[in-house]
């Protein structure tokens, strides 16, 4: 079919949430001409479900974009309006910063910053359906497909290098809330249906996943005093790297519980909720519970935890945190006028759960383009994942690799000991997702690697390769690195004496100890010394000028230096392996030893290194073996002609 087109572009972002946004952004940061299309300007960036980013292991990836030089965390900083970091009575592998988020300014600022990008067009349309072209290349020399650009409802076609889709729940999306379902996108948004068809039309294997959320409360007919505070941070730890302070006032959220009424509404109602009537067939998030898979799962819990948290400065409406529901209306409003304190409140908008399509991230390559069809990357909720921040560092990934793609460069593929993006990457290609998909901090392997103090040691200088750092924060960045190893080396060397006026706090600490011959870094590594016993020594014979976190972050890597040599050894060992790439073309049916199933499995997800293959579910450590044995034969044995 001859298609004309009416605009041309690099890259074509479709969809306008978290994905999408990092996307674009990224590739016209690159210096690449890019359009983002989406159903509607006004909600570019809408927060679906909670106005909150971050929280444990996705406060991280929010670190990581960050480090990369995308844009989720500055946006937080400016837009956060209570910050807590989470998990500090753990160990500091583990701690998250979260923040609430006035819901309506980061959607603002979000479509300020996408105006405001140079390379950047930004347009409402609805795409229906993808332009391909075949071209050679293709395994074994067959021709294969490629994205041409898009159909849009409206008429236009527009041409693009690079397609990136990035259509969340939309892809034949449909709302349940009791008995009632239509078919939606999110709610008040319509589903994108052709588009799901064109996909599914051109042979992407899809599966139906199916996510919720609680309903929305009139925050001034809550009766606050029955309820527990909770307060933010005294001092907020921003998200971004460039944020040097956050100093707005927080507000409060405050903490309920569901009562024995709440459970009694919603035992006697069971049979009308979508998820035990069968209505729903798509799996939800395990770890995510709507309120009645809670009262079904665990009936012997008696009361179940909520939050009541203000969805912005300027509004009365309140999201209430663990009451995600898909119950008919009439049961929503029971549920709620159970619980002491909200018995007179105000439901503006009711919960609901929706189905929607995803693919199968298994079709893509470890950069996000799809295995089918050249130049067409796929990012967010369509490969099976849930969160906006699992969204927002796929988005940040798949404009990276388009713009190396279209640059001629290498991608950029980062492996699991170097950042969560990595893992969250690694497993969705390697095995894929049977329900939506969120990070963890158990998924690392080496978690103390992976802290959010150390992000951008590990990944700044990456996202100043690819263009996404501007000089000016890089230069800071050298800066404070260059700070940081001199500390490093003063705490080594120096060897306080209890005569050092500047050491009196540190002694006093230290108590009778007969005077030792030790280095600040020993001492350092006392469990009852902390950095803030050495700081005034380190500042008296230095100009050391760090940030808190950085000096937090000079402990933790003293502190931890044992485990974390230990761990480097491991990562290099294992990267020995991990790294060894299999071809492309590598035919794995007839090497002896090798199961069928071995076989079918590597034959689907073709993976790019022995790594990757030892994380496909079924694969073992022997199979692997037998493959790195073919992989050193003469001549590449085991690869297609
Ligand atoms: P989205 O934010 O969904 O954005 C999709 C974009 O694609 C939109 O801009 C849309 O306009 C555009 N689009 C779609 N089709 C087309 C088309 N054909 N043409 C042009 N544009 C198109 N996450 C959690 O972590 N916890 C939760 O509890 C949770 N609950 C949720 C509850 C609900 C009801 C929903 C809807 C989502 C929930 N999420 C939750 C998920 C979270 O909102 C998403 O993971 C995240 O927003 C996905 O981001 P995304 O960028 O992939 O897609």
């Amino acid at each position: 079919m001859k298609v004309n087109f009416t605009e041309s572009y690099d890259v074509l972002v479709i969809g306008a949430g978290h994905a999408g946004c990092e996307a674009s952004i990224a590739a016209a940061r690159m210096g690449l001409r890019t359009a983002l299309v989406t159903l509607n300007l006004d909600l570019i960036a809408q927060m679906s479900c909670n106005p909150a980013v971050g929280g444990i292991a996705k406060g991280h990836l929010v670190r990581e974009i960050d480090a990369l030089g995308g844009i989720m965390g500055e946006l937080t900083d400016e837009v956060g309006i209570q910050f807590r970091l989470l998990n500090t009575s753990r160990g500091p592998a583990v701690w998250s910063p979260r923040a609430q988020c006035d819901k309506k300014q980061y959607r603002i600022r979000m479509r300020q910053l996408l105006e405001q990008q140079t390379n950047l067009v930004i347009k409402q349309a609805e795409v229906m359906d993808l332009v391909l072209e075949n071209h050679g290349g293709g395994s074994k020399g067959s021709p294969s497909r490629r994205v041409r650009g898009v159909q849009l409802l409206d008429g236009r076609n527009i041409e693009a290098r690079a397609v990136i889709l990035t259509t969340g729940t939309f892809l034949n999306g449909l709302i349940h809330i009791g008995e009632r379902s239509y078919p939606a996108g999110r709610s008040g948004e319509p589903a994108s249906v052709m588009l799901g068809e064109s996909l599914r039309g051109l042979g992407f294997r899809c599966a139906r996943l199916k996510t919720g959320t609680p309903p929305r409360l009139d925050g001034r007919t809550i009766d606050w005093n029955r309820f527990e505070r909770q307060s933010g941070d005294p001092e907020p730890t921003p998200f971004s790297f460039r944020t040097e302070k956050i100093d707005r006032e927080q507000i409060d959220c405050h903490i309920a519980y569901t009562t024995e009424q709440t459970l009694k509404v919603l035992k006697e109602s069971i049979h009308r909720s979508p998820l035990y009537s069968g209505q729903i067939e798509g799996v939800g998030p395990r770890y995510c519970p709507s309120i009645e898979d809670k009262v079904v799962q665990f009936p012997d819990k008696l009361r179940h935890q909520i939050f009541l948290e203000p969805e912005g400065l300027d509004t009365n409406e309140v999201y209430v945190n663990g009451m995600s529901t898909s119950m008919p209306i009439d049961v929503q409003v029971a549920m709620v006028a159970s619980i002491p304190g909200l018995d007179r409140a105000d439901m503006i908008r009711p919960g609901y759960a929706i189905e929607y399509d995803s693919v199968d991230a298994r079709e893509l390559r470890k950069t996000l383009e799809t295995k089918r069809i050249d130049g067409l990357y796929l990012a967010g909720q369509i490969n099976g994942t849930t969160g906006y921040e699992e969204a927002a560092c796929q988005g940040l990934m798949a404009g990276i690799n388009a713009g190396c793609s279209i640059r001629g460069q290498e991608p950029i593929v980062l492996d699991r000991s170097a950042a969560y993006i990595g893992i969250l990457i690694d497993d969705l290609v390697t095995k894929g997702t049977d329900e939506p998909y969120r990070m963890f901090t158990s998924r690392a392997e080496f978690r103390l690697q992976l802290r959010i103090d150390n992000a951008d040691q590990r990944l700044t200088p990456i996202g100043h390769r690819v263009g996404l750092i501007a000089e000016q924060h890089w230069n800071e960045f050298r800066r404070v690195q260059e700070r940081r190893s001199a500390v490093k080396s003063f705490l080594e060397q120096h060897r306080p004496k209890r005569s050092d006026e500047a050491a009196g706090a540190l002694f006093g600490k230290l108590g009778s100890a007969p005077e030792v011959a030790s280095s600040l870094a020993q001492l350092l590594k006392r469990p009852e010394i902390g950095i803030e016993d050495v700081v005034e020594i380190v500042r008296h014979y230095t100009d050391a000028a760090l940030t808190r976190p950085q000096w937090k972050s000079i402990e933790t890597e003293i502190k931890y230096e044992g485990y974390l040599v230990q761990q480097l050894r491991q990562i290099q060992r294992l990267k020995h392996v991990e790294n060894r790439r299999i071809p492309e073309g590598f035919s794995y049916a007839g090497i002896p030893g090798l199961s069928r199933e071995v076989v079918e499995k590597m034959e689907r997800v073709r993976p790019t290194t022995l790594g990757q293959a030892s994380r496909i579910p079924g694969v073992t450590p022997a199979a692997i073996s037998i493959v790195n044995v073919y992989l050193s034969l003469p001549g590449g044995r085991g690869v297609h002609a």
